[in-house]
C-alpha cells in the first residue's frame, strides 16, 4: 500500500452506512443497493438504500447542527477544509481506484478527476475569509447601513456518476467553507466516490457532526424528497436537464435557491483555415476522454467542406488507434457506466446510419476476455452528418464523433446554435480574431478557441444557458448562491418620523 492509503478508503473498506448527524449508520429500511464495476461486470460493493425517513433524519442534523457551524470562526473552518484537501491528497490512489470501479474511470480520468476536486477544494479553502460585507450610506440622519454576508443555511448537493469526485466537491467543499450545513445526494453508480467518501475524509478533517450528512439511494425513491425538502435553502444539482427541470419546480415551490448545472450538445467548430492537425488533437479529447461522457464534451464537430474528407479521415484513424477495454488497464477509453446508456447511443448510432450517414469506424461493443455483457464500446466516427440525425441532435454522452460538413460561417453559427442546450463549444480557426469573433455568436455558457470545449477551472465562472442550467458554479458565483446578504441598520441618534 503506498504512502498513507489505509483500507478505510478503498473500495474494499465498510461503505454499507449512512452518515447522518455525525454517525454511520444503516439504512431504516435495512435494504441495499449493489455497486457494480464497469468494466468487469462484478459487485464490488454494497451501500445502503436510503428511504424518506432517513432524508428527514439528515435534514434534522443538518439543522440542528448549522446555526453553531455558521458562527465557528473562519480560521477554523478554512483549517477543516485545508485538511480535507490535505487527506483528498493523501489518499489519492485510493480514490483514483474508487473512480476507476465504480465509474470505470481510467487512470488518465481519475487523475483528471483528482486534480479538479483539489482545484475546488482549495479555493473553497479561501471562502471563509472572503465573506466580505459592506457599510453603505443612508439618506436617513444618523443610520448605519451594514450589509453582511451570511450563509444561506442547508445546501442540498445532487450530483451524477460522471465526475462524482469534482462534481460533488465544487458544491459541498464551498457551500460548507461558506458555514452551510449539506445533505449531499450521490448518484445510484457512484455512492462511494460522490458521496460517502466525502463523509470520511471529512469526519478524519475535523467536521462537526451534522455538518454533512451523505444519504446514498436511489433518485426514485428518495429524489423527491431530497430535492422538495422544507429545510433545504439552497439546491446545487449537477445532473441531465430532464431530471433538472422536475428538482428546479420542486425547489421553486419550496423557495429554494436552485443551481443547476445540466445537459450540453457542444459543438467543436473548424474553420477553412484551421491547423487541421490541431484541431484533431484537440477533438480526440473532447470526443473521447471518459469515453465521451462528459456534460461539455464535443457532441457535434462542425467542419468546413474545405477540410471535411481529410478532417474525417485523420479523425477516424486517429479513433481507431485509441487503446480500448478495461479501465483497469493502460486505455484511453473504457467502459460506459451501464447498460442503458450504453443502449441508447448504440441505438443512436444505429438510427442516424439508418438516415443516412456513413459509419466511418466503432459502433459496436467491444468484448473483453472473461466479460459478461461488456459496456465497452468502440470509438465511433460517423460522416455526411446532418443535424437532424439521432446522434447530433440529442446529447449521446459516448465516444461517438458526427461529423457535419458546412459551407460558410454563418451556416456553421446557425447549426451550432440549433439546440436547446448551451453549455460548452470550441472553434478551431486559422485567425484567432476570426474564432472568437464566431465564439461571440455561440449561445452556450462557455466556449473555448482553438482547443475543445471540456475546460474546468475552479476560479473561473462555470454556467450553461437554456436548457444547460441556470446559476454557476466555481468563484464568486456559486459563494453568491450559498450565501445571502442581510441589512442590519443602526439608528445612532433619534429619528423623526412624520407622525
Ligand atoms: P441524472 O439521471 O439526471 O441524475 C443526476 C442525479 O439526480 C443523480 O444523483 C440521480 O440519482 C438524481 N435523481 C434522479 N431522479 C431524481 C429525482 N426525481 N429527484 C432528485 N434527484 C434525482 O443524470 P446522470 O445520468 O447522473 O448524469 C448525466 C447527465 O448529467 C448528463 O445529461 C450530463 O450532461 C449532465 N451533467 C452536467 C454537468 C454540468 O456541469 N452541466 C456535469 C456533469 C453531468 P440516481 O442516480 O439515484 O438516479
Amino acid at each position: 500500500m503506498a504512502r498513507g492509503q489505509s483500507a478505510a478508503y478503498g473500495i474494499d473498506a465498510d461503505w454499507n452506512r449512512l452518515y447522518i448527524g455525525g454517525e454511520w449508520r444503516g439504512s431504516a429500511s435495512r435494504e441495499t443497493i449493489d455497486v457494480e464495476d464497469p468494466s468487469t461486470r462484478e459487485t464490488v460493493a454494497t451501500v445502503p438504500a436510503g428511504t424518506v425517513d432517513d432524508v428527514d433524519a439528515a435534514y434534522d442534523a443538518a439543522a440542528a447542527a448549522q446555526e453553531e457551524w455558521g458562527q465557528t470562526p473562519p480560521a477554523r473552518r478554512q483549517e477543516v477544509v485545508q485538511e480535507l484537501l490535505r487527506l483528498l491528497n493523501e489518499h489519492d490512489e485510493e480514490i483514483i481506484g474508487l473512480l476507476t470501479h465504480e465509474a470505470g474511470g481510467t487512470r488518465g480520468m481519475g487523475e483528471t478527476s483528482l486534480h479538479l476536486a483539489s482545484d475546488q477544494a482549495a479555493e473553497a479553502v479561501t471562502l471563509p475569509r472572503r465573506l466580505k460585507g459592506e457599510h453603505v450610506v443612508s439618506n436617513i440622519p444618523g443610520k448605519e447601513n451594514i450589509v453582511q454576508r451570511v450563509p444561506q443555511g442547508i445546501v442540498t448537493v445532487i450530483s451524477p456518476w460522471n465526475f462524482p469526485l469534482n462534481l460533488s466537491m465544487r458544491a459541498v467543499a464551498p457551500a460548507i467553507a461558506a458555514g452551510n450545513a449539506v445533505v449531499l445526494k450521490p448518484a445510484t453508480n457512484t455512492p462511494i466516490v460522490g458521496g460517502l467518501l466525502f463523509a470520511r475524509l471529512f469526519e478524519e478533517a475535523g467536521l462537526p457532526g451534522g455538518v454533512l450528512n451523505v444519504i446514498t439511494g436511489r433518485g426514485s425513491d428518495i429524489g423527491d424528497r431530497v430535492a422538495s425538502h422544507p429545510e433545504s435553502d439552497v439546491i446545487a444539482f449537477t445532473g441531465s436537464t430532464e431530471v433538472g427541470r422536475r428538482v428546479a419546480a420542486a425547489a421553486g415551490e419550496n423557495l429554494a435557491v436552485a443551481a443547476m448545472e445540466l445537459g450540453g450538445n457542444n459543438a467543436h467548430i473548424v474553420t477553412a483555415d484551421a491547423d487541421v492537425d490541431a484541431a484533431i488533437d484537440a477533438a480526440v479529447f473532447g470526443s473521447f476522454v471518459h469515453q465521451g461522457q462528459v456534460c461539455i464534451s464535443i457532441n457535434r464537430h462542425l467542419v468546413h467542406e474545405d477540410i471535411y474528407d481529410e478532417y474525417v479521415q485523420k479523425l477516424t484513424d486517429r479513433a481507431e488507434g485509441l487503446p480500448v477495454g478495461s479501465a483497469h488497464d493502460e486505455v484511453v477509453v473504457g467502459p460506459i457506466i451501464d447498460e442503458s446508456q450504453r443502449d441508447e447511443m448504440l441505438s443512436y448510432v444505429e438510427e442516424t446510419v439508418d438516415a443516412g450517414a456513413t459509419l466511418e469506424t466503432g459502433g459496436e461493443t467491444v468484448e473483453l476476455e472473461g466479460v459478461n455483457d461488456s459496456l465497452v464500446v468502440a470509438p465511433t466516427v460517423l460522416s455526411d452528418v446532418t443535424n437532424e440525425m439521432a446522434v447530433a441532435c440529442n446529447e449521446h454522452f459516448g465516444p461517438i464523433a458526427p461529423v457535419i460538413p458546412f459551407s460558410n460561417v454563418d451556416e456553421a453559427v446557425e447549426l451550432a446554435n440549433a439546440t436547446e442546450y448551451g453549455l460548452s463549444g470550441s472553434v478551431q480557426a486559422g485567425d484567432i480574431g476570426m474564432g472568437k469573433r464566431i465564439a461571440d455568436r455561440i449561445e452556450t455558457g462557455m466556449i473555448h478557441v482553438n482547443d475543445q470545449p471540456i475546460n474546468d477551472e475552479a476560479h473561473v465562472p462555470f454556467s450553461g444557458t437554456g436548457a444547460s442550467g441556470v446559476g454557476g458554479y466555481n468563484s464568486e458565483d456559486f459563494l453568491d448562491e450559498i450565501t445571502e446578504k442581510k441589512w442590519i441598520s443602526l439608528q445612532h441618534e433619534p429619528r423623526k418620523f412624520p407622525f
